[in-house]
């Protein structure tokens, strides 16, 4: 039977990334019947926000979406398509996982990790206002219930995938209520782990060990801003934020999308490296059943990147990103 899933191409890079990943997942056997729906600044105009209702209707009808980039400007206007989603669909899991290649130019080699960012609150709950003329104050919004459920998806995810260890990292030391309690959360739930080592890890500490050291973690859970920063620079030890897949995941639905932005100094320029959309598409594949279509798809990647012929600037190479997909197209025939 056809999988339905919604497609949404997104903004900047966005469609030439998300168009690469369907063209690839359509040649690699899986059933997919794609529901394309718009979203970002280009429908504004037509519905006065960029995130109409077809879009969430879409996704709750059909519990899976593809999405590419959405721009978010900054400091005005509407508030980010993407947070706004994650928040009204509850999808509360945003996993990363951060992986190195053969081929790919990193620093290092054995890098194999997974980042759980909590995806609904900190001080991405929206609550901000000037105090004064010259104060502005934003309120970081930690509770038990999202700590909880987000350092059990972690914990649950090592499991099921034979992962060793789970790492919570925290600022505790400072916000001592805040990310205290995400910290007494998580050592709680530990305990229902015990056959998964367990330690936690404040964050700046685990920024230089990140660096120092990434091939020795395997999975961290963390609130939503140390997700954000700590993923993108994850995404730096293993050849930049092409490579990095996102899924954000709820009890209702399942949002997959690339860690990075919509791109707009190499939008429509044929430039964007699509890996990242395509191993989001892997993750989606997976999360449908559709294990062998995932599989054929890893490996033709795998040999693309490793021999390095046709590869976009990001990774040294010079291939456009037409280039590059049907590369990956011709490797799973
Ligand atoms: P960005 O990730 O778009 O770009 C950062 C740098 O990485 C740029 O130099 C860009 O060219 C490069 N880059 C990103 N993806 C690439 C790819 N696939 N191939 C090659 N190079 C790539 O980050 P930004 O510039 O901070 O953000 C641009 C816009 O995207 C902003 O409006 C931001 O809010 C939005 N954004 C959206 C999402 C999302 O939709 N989930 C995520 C992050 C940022």
């Amino acid at each position: 039977m056809d999988h339905k899933v919604t497609l949404i191409p997104g903004d900047g890079i966005g469609p030439e990334v998300i168009g690469a990943a369907r063209k690839i997942i359509d040649a690699s056997g899986a059933n997919i019947e794609w529901d394309v729906v718009k979203a970002g600044e280009e429908v504004i105009e037509e519905f006065g926000t960029p995130l109409p209702e077809y879009v969430l209707e879409s996704i709750k009808r059909n519990k899976v979406a593809l999405k590419g980039p959405v721009t978010t400007p900054v400091g005005k206007g509407f508030k980010s398509v993407n947070v706004t989603l994650r928040q009204t669909l509850n999808l509360y899991s945003n996993i990363r996982p951060i992986k190195t290649y053969a081929g790919i130019k990193s620093r290092y080699e054995n890098v194999d990790l997974v980042i759980f960012r909590e995806n609904t609150e900190d001080l991405y709950a929206g609550i901000e206002h000037m105090v004064s003329d010259e104060i502005a104050e934003s309120i970081k919004i930690i509770s038990k219930k999202a700590s909880d459920r987000i350092v059990r998806a972690a914990f649950e995810y090592a499991r099921k995938n034979n992962r060793k260890k789970v790492s919570a990292v925290h600022k505790a030391n400072i916000m001592k209520l805040s990310d205290g309690l995400f910290l007494k959360c998580a050592r709680n739930i530990a305990k229902e782990y015990s056959d998964i080592e367990f330690e936690d890890v404040i964050v700046d500490a685990m920024s230089m060990k990140l660096v120092l050291d990434p091939e020795k973690y395997d999975v961290l859970v963390m609130p939503n801003l140390y997700g954000d920063i700590l993923s993108d620079m994850a995404a730096g030890l293993v050849g930049g934020l092409g490579m990095v897949p996102g899924a954000n995941i709820g009890e209702n639905g399942a949002v997959f999308e690339p860690a990075h932005g919509s791109a707009p100094d190499i939008a429509g320029m044929n430039k964007s490296n699509p890996i990242a959309t395509v191993l989001s598409g892997i993750m989606m594949l997976k999360h449908i059943g559709e294990f062998d279509a995932a599989a054929k798809i890893e490996k033709a990647i795998e040999k693309v990147v490793r021999d390095g012929m046709h590869v976009t600037p990001d990774l040294g190479g010079n291939a456009g990103t037409s280039e590059f997909t049907e590369a990956i197209i011709k490797e799973m025939k």
